[in-house]
């Protein structure tokens, strides 16, 4: 069951400067990420949706140090003390970046193709000051139980596997440090629908065994729904709407997720929805519209909606909305 945060992001910021001319005279910002707050709960699946570009990579690679906040915080509970990221010491960030683990993409172009299963697994312990080799290769052994590889694939090579095998080794890398947290980006989204399947169940078999706590950013709006407990939907690199899974796709309440939503097609036969189209393409992250930046695309907007932008409020029961239809 969730508990209680292990990870808090207050305003957490990830601009990108845009430079002009020979003196690189910054002109403006990309704000892939735009003052998120929220917790993540121990134990949980927090779902991450939106539109290609609107952040959600991005702020998974905040969570995971890849790249540096520019604004706000991002601070985890390490042995019980919150700690901001930013102020770690280089052995904290390395106890840090035990802790939480990421899952990419391409399972593909995770993996050195050069470089047998063996090296692609040990390394990650190398690094983690792991010396004893009898250690090492134990803690390899149970990895590839763990995802149902027989031991001797370790002398393979990456090209010897199918993709689902793939990215069963990419997840043994991740969780053979015994992360708490797991950053799953597109986890499945490369792999075939039948494979994706089986993917899906181990992640939640082994967080279910191990406790895990997943950040999962996906496009794919079923597959979210399938794995999370709580569901963020972000627009232009901000959180519009926050709320428990099944809340959110019974009831969804903004604008942007109803449209959303609106996509994802009924398993049942027979009955249909109404399709919300979205009006014009999603702006520029460098010249975002003033109030709500989802105002132009709105079919509900509203005068105030083109100068106001509207707070994420809580509007009952941990339902959180950034909307001015529901002041
Ligand atoms: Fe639409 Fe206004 Fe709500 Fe933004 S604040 S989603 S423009 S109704």
């Amino acid at each position: 069951m969730p508990g209680d945060a292990i990870l808090k992001l207050r305003d957490a910021k990830v601009w990108y400067p845009v430079t002009k001319g020979v003196f690189r005279r910054t002109i403006g910002h990309v704000k892939a990420v735009d003052g998120i707050s929220l917790d993540i709960r121990r134990c949980e699946t927090l779902g991450v949706v939106g539109e290609s570009g609107c952040g959600k990579t991005t702020l998974g690679k905040a969570i995971m140090l890849l790249e540096q906040i520019t604004g706000g915080s991002i601070a985890a509970d390490m042995d019980g003390q919150f700690r901001e990221l930013s102020s770690l010491t280089t052995p904290e960030k390395l106890r840090y970046r035990k802790m939480v683990q990421m899952i990419f993409q391409d399972p593909y172009a995770a993996l050195n193709p050069m470089k047998k299963i063996y090296t692609a697994l040990e390394e990650p312990l190398i690094v983690q000051g792991i010396r004893s080799r009898e250690e090492r290769e134990a803690i390899l052994a149970s990895a590839m139980e763990m995802v149902n590889i027989p031991l001797d694939y370790l002398f393979k090579y990456p090209h010897e596997f199918s993709g689902g095998q793939r990215q069963r080794i990419c997840i043994a890398r991740a969780l053979e440090t015994a992360p708490s947290v797991v950053v799953c980006d597109e986890a499945v989204s490369a792999l075939d629908v039948s494979i994706q399947a089986q993917i899906l169940n181990l992640l939640r078999q082994l967080q279910r065994e191990r406790h895990l706590t997943y950040v999962f950013i996906a496009h794919d709006l079923s597959v979210v729904q399938y794995m999370s407990d709580r569901i963020a939907v972000m627009y232009l690199g901000k959180v519009v709407e926050l709320a428990d899974s099944t809340a959110l796709y019974e009831n969804p309440r903004h604008p942007y997720t109803q449209s959303l939503l609106s996509a994802v097609p009924l398993p049942v036969l027979g009955r249909r929805k109404r399709r919300v189209v979205l009006q014009g393409d999603v702006p520029s992250p460098i010249d975002k519209p003033s109030g709500c930046p989802f105002h132009e695309r709105c079919g509900k907007c509203k005068e105030i909606c083109k100068t106001v932008e509207p707070a994420l409020v809580d509007r009952g029961g941990g339902h959180l909305v950034a909307c001015h239809l529901e002041d």
